[in-house]
């Protein structure tokens, strides 16, 4: 059973939903895609993935779900990476590195942290179902596709590369402000791995690669907080 509820709407009015199966006696993943509207194959994987939920017994997807696939639905309709005010929602998480940016930059951060709709609507999530782990999709070219993980994620992000084979990285490799994974993975110390898609991979092959790599989050959390009923 996948309960569908509106976090809450974007700068124009479109529903940012999730999908939610399970209960809340069993730890939670948190699955995003979407925050940036011109990495659609984010938002593919995890449509993919609520239907691999909708199939899967408990046993075979341990833990509780909730996906939002589509953090950015003013970008995606734009195709551009920013939201409709022209924020980059990965720059605007309330953290103590937060720097605007310019806001001629593609990745400015907003005026102020959290000044987004769409980046509250992540807020409310993650406070309402206090996930044990995270997995935020997004994709990125030049051969930089990697597990990266923020806080006590490098065993999840070891375990993502067994599945999905990419590199495990602690870092993408230049400054991220106000990012997501710094906010959670960094300062509120939930594990949390940022899956970078090959962007020159078709959709349907990074949905091949992903899938199990994104269910084996379910299996950690659970592992890892002693939820033996979650376990296969
Ligand atoms: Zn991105």
């Amino acid at each position: 059973m996948i309960r569908t509820l509106v976090l809450g709407r974007s700068v124009e009015e479109r529903p940012i939903c999730a999908y939610v199966r399970g209960d809340s006696a069993r730890k939670t993943v948190l699955v995003l895609g979407g925050f940036h509207g011109d990495e659609p194959k984010s938002v593919r994987l995890s449509l993919r993935f609520v239907e691999l939920l909708r199939g899967a017994s408990q046993a075979a997807a341990p833990g509780r779900w909730v996906v939002i696939p589509l953090v950015n639905p003013d970008g995606l309709v734009r195709r551009k990476r920013r939201n409709a005010r022209g924020v980059d929602l990965n720059r605007n998480f309330p953290t103590k590195d937060f720097a605007p940016g310019s806001p001629r930059s593609r990745m400015f951060g907003g005026s102020v942290p959290a000044s987004e709709p769409e980046t509250r609507a992540v807020l409310t999530a993650v406070r309402r179902f206090r996930p044990g782990a995270i997995v935020t999709i997004h994709s990125i070219g030049a051969g930089r596709f990697c597990n990266n993980f923020d806080g006590p994620a490098r065993a999840l992000a070891q375990a993502m590369a067994r599945r999905n084979g990419y590199p495990v990285r602690g870092s993408i490799g230049y400054p991220t402000p106000g990012s997501f994974g710094t906010w959670a993975g960094r300062e509120h110390l939930i594990p949390t791995v940022t899956l970078e898609l090959p962007s020159h991979h078709s959709t349907s092959r990074c949905v091949r690669d992903n899938l199990d790599a994104v269910l084996c989050a379910g299996q950690w959390v659970t592992r890892r907080h002693g939820d033996a009923a979650g376990l296969p």
